[in-house]
């Protein structure tokens, strides 16, 4: 174990990597790579972890933000550091997304080398911060038409179990209600975005990993207190 890789992304030389939790060096319930320094995990096994990171991914430099559930997206080397989104031209710096259940997504214009990732949990998503995501690569000068998106592992829609108000943010195709429970599938609902924002269906990839079901990966549901894993992309 180590990591998945969205191999689409190669051929454009790019690497699309989502950790587990595995082949770190932090102890229980952080076992073992976790790359989160506010889950209460000893700092120094955190550092080694991301450095650890940065070596299977062959990168100059990991670069993470401080996620705060909002809508807003940096460029690499903004003097910001909480935000859920950012992006860089930048060869060799691996931007990452801390995830434990919230949904990683990677993006990358093919032609023009722009990579960027995005958090969005429940909050995030309501914002739209898909959608900020591709206003922000089209300013870039994006064409939609060029742009691949892969959808890192999070917690399904059979398993997002959110109360009535959470629910009532979301349009219907993103609930499912079960058994007097209402389920959310984050998943579709940023799906929505990305087609209703012109990106290409067969450009979108799901990695199809529930991190809910999977013991692979952190899951805040299932575990409250654990780590975080790392997803992102690097230009290499
Ligand atoms: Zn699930």
């Amino acid at each position: 174990m180590g990591f998945i890789e969205d191999k689409r992304f190669i051929q454009y030389g790019a690497r699309c990597l989502f950790f587990d939790r595995h082949e770190g060096v932090s102890d229980n319930p952080f076992d073992s790579l976790n790359v989160s320094f506010n889950v209460g995990d000893n700092p120094s096994n955190v550092k080694n972890n991301i450095e650890i990171v940065r070596q299977l991914a062959n990168a100059d430099k990991i670069f993470t933000i401080n996620q705060v559930h909002s809508d807003l997206i940096i460029k690499y080397g903004d003097n910001i550091k909480d935000a859920d989104g950012v992006y860089t031209k930048e060869k060799g710096v691996f931007l990452g997304i801390r995830f434990a259940d919230c949904v990683p997504i990677v993006f990358m214009d093919i032609k023009q080398k722009i990579i960027m990732v995005v958090h969005a949990g429940w909050k995030g998503t309501h914002l739209g911060i898909a959608e900020k995501a591709c206003e922000i690569l089209f300013d870039e000068g994006c064409n939609p038409d060029n742009i691949l998106v892969s959808i890192g592992p999070h917690i399904c829609k059979n398993c997002y179990e959110v109360k009535e108000d959470v629910a009532s943010k979301f349009g219907s195709c993103s609930i499912k209600k079960k058994d007097g429970k209402i389920f959310l599938d984050l998943e579709k609902a940023n799906i929505v975005q990305l087609e209703g924002m012109g990106i290409k269906k067969e450009n979108i990839e799901s990695m199809g990993i529930c991190t809910y079901e999977n013991r692979d990966f952190f899951s805040y549901r299932r575990d409250k207190k654990c780590g975080r894993n790392i997803g992102g992309i690097l230009l290499v």
